[in-house]
C-alpha cells in the first residue's frame, strides 16, 4: 500500500487510543515502518530518533534479534498453551519463578495479563476478593493520586486521575478517591522534600480517617507518575507512603508499569528505597513491547487469603485466554536476560548522568522552567514566566507546535497537554544517541521559540 492510501485507510477505519478523533481525521496518521536500536523509520523513509521508547516500553531498543529468535522458537514449538484447567507451559513457569526471584521479597505469586490496564484490573479484583474472603467486606474504598495513571479499564480509569479518562465516562466510581500528587514544582512547599513527604503522608492519613480505616482497602501509586507529566517525588517519599499504609492497615499497591525494568535505574523503582509492596503491577518493559504482556505480583498473605481453605471448592473467577501466553513469556525471559547478562540495565545506569545533564542543561533555555528525572525517565516543563511559573495559555497549542518541530528534527518524545515534555530513552542508548537527542531537542526548542506567537507569549 502506498503511503497516502495507508493514511487514508487509517483515517477511515482505525480508532486510536487517547486522541481527539476529529483532530486525527484531519491530521492523519504518521505510519512507522521499521526500527533499529534507538531509531525508527517512517513509511516515507525518515529516520527518527525515538526518545520515548515507543510508549515508555521498548526498553531494550528495536531490532534485538535474540528476542525474535526466542519468539520464533516458541511459536514453532507451541504457539499457545492455556493456563486454565491446570494446564501450564515451560516459559510461563520459568518466567513466574524468575520474576518472583527478581521482585521485592514480599511478592511471592504472579498472575500474568496482556498489559498494564488488566494488571491493575486484576489487582483490584484480587484485593476485593481478598477482603471479602477474609471477613472484612467493608474494606472497599480505594485511594490513588491526582495526575496518576492506572490504565484504561472500566475500574482502572477511575483510579487514573486525568480529566479525559473521567469526562463522559461517569468516573471516578464512588469508592475511588484521589490525593494531591507530590508535584514539587507546583506545590507551595515543593522546594522542601521533607515537607512534601509529610504533606503526602498527612493527606493519606486524613483521607483514611475520614473514610474510616475499616472501609479502606488500598492505596495505589506510581513510584514516579508517568502519564501525569513525569512527577518525580523526593527520595524517601515511596518508603514513607508504604510505611503509612502499613500503619493505617491498608494495602500498598506499587504500579511499576512504567518505572519497572530498569527505567529509573534499578530493575524496579521500589528497590531503590527497599520498599516491599503488597501488590505490584508491571507491563511495558517486561517484554519491552515485543509482545503484549503484563503481570500483577501479590504477597503470600493475599494469595493465601484468596485461596481460602481446602473445603471451599469454588473456582476463583478471574482469567483471560491469553494469561501467561507462552510466546510473550519466552520473549520476556529473553528480555530479562538482555537487561542482566546483556548489560542493558548497567548501560542504562551508566548513561543516566548524561541524560540528567542534558535535561538540566536546557534549564538555560528561555522556554524551560523545570527539569526532573530519575534514571532514564525525565521531563522538561515549559513555562511562560520562569519566576511565577505561569503556564502558557492553552490556545497557543504549544504541545502541537513542539511535536511538529520535533518531527521536523526527526526526534520523537511526548509533548503533554500542559507543556510538559516527557522522555524515556531506551536502555540501549549510546553516548552518541544522547548527543543526537540533545542536539535535536535544543534545535526543536529554538525553532519553537522563534515562532512569533510563542515569542509574544513570553
Ligand atoms: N499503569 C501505568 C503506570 C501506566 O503508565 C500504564 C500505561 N501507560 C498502565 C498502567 C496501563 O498499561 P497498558 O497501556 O499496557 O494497559
Amino acid at each position: 500500500m502506498s503511503s497516502s492510501s495507508l493514511i487514508d485507510a487509517d483515517r477511515k477505519h482505525l480508532i486510536h487510543p487517547v486522541i481527539n478523533y476529529r483532530a486525527h481525521e484531519a491530521r492523519g496518521a504518521t505510519v512507522l515502518e521499521s526500527g533499529h536500536g534507538a531509531y525508527l523509520r517512517d513509511i516515507d523513509g525518515n529516520e527518527l530518533l525515538d526518545a520515548f521508547a515507543g510508549l515508555w516500553c521498548v526498553n531494550v531498543g528495536y531490532g534485538q534479534q535474540s528476542i525474535v529468535d526466542a519468539a520464533t522458537r516458541q511459536m514453532t514449538k507451541l504457539p499457545y498453551a492455556t493456563t486454565y484447567f491446570h494446564f501450564s507451559s515451560e516459559p510461563a513457569i520459568e518466567l513466574a519463578e524468575k520474576l518472583v526471584s527478581l521482585a521485592p521479597a514480599s511478592l511471592r505469586r504472579v498472575y500474568f495479563t496482556l498489559g498494564g490496564s488488566d494488571a491493575i484490573d486484576s489487582a483490584v479484583r484480587f484485593i476485593t476478593h481478598y477482603f471479602n474472603a477474609t471477613g472484612r467486606p467493608s474494606k472497599k474504598q480505594m485511594i490513588a493520586l491526582e495526575r496518576g495513571y492506572h490504565g484504561s479499564s472500566s475500574v482502572g480509569s477511575g483510579l487514573t486521575a486525568l480529566p479525559a479518562f473521567h469526562r463522559h465516562f461517569d468516573l471516578p466510581l464512588p469508592h475511588q478517591h484521589h490525593l494531591p500528587s507530590p508535584y514539587a514544582y507546583r506545590q507551595a512547599n515543593g522546594d522542601d522534600p521533607q515537607a512534601l513527604i509529610a504533606a503526602s503522608v498527612a493527606a493519606l492519613e486524613a483521607k483514611v480517617a475520614a473514610l474510616g480505616a475499616d472501609n479502606v482497602a488500598a492505596f495505589f501509586c506510581e513510584p514516579i507518575q508517568g502519564s501525569g507529566g513525569v512527577i518525580v517525588p523526593p527520595a524517601g517519599w515511596l518508603k514513607a507512603m508504604r510505611d503509612a499504609c502499613r500503619r493505617l492497615g491498608i494495602l500498598f499497591v506499587a504500579d511499576e508499569v512504567i518505572t519497572g525494568f530498569g527505567r529509573t535505574g534499578p530493575l524496579f523503582a521500589c528497590e531503590a528505597e527497599g520498599v516491599e509492596p503488597d501488590l505490584m503491577t508491571v507491563a511495558k518493559g517486561l517484554t519491552s513491547g515485543y509482545a503484549p504482556m503484563g503481570a500483577v505480583l501479590i504477597s503470600d498473605e493475599i494469595y493465601q487469603g484468596i485461596a481460602g481453605d481446602a473445603r471451599d471448592t469454588a473456582v476463583v473467577g478471574h482469567g483471560q485466554t491469553y494469561s501467561a501466553h507462552p510466546v510473550s513469556a519466552a520473549i520476556a525471559l529473553e528480555v530479562l536476560r538482555l537487561y542482566h547478562e546483556g548489560g542493558l540495565l548497567a548501560n542504562g545506569q551508566a548513561q543516566a548522568p548524561r541524560f540528567a545533564a542534558g535535561l538540566d542543561g536546557l534549564l538555560e533555555h528561555p522556554l524551560v522552567g523545570d527539569s526532573r528525572h530519575r534514571g532514564l525517565l525525565g521531563a522538561l516543563e515549559l513555562v511562560a514566566d520562569k519566576d511565577s511559573r505561569a503556564r502558557f495559555d492553552a490556545s497557543l497549542k504549544l504541545p502541537e507546535r513542539i511535536a511538529a518541530a520535533a518531527y521536523r528534527n526527526r526526534l520523537i518524545f511526548r509533548a503533554f497537554g500542559d507543556n510538559i515534555l516527557g522522555f524515556a530513552p531506551a536502555l540501549c542508548y549510546t553516548e552518541a544517541d544522547f548527543d543526537e537527542l540533545f542536539a535535536r531537542l535544543e534545535r526543536t526548542l529554538d525553532e519553537v521559540l522563534d515562532e512569533a506567537e510563542v515569542r509574544a507569549a513570553l
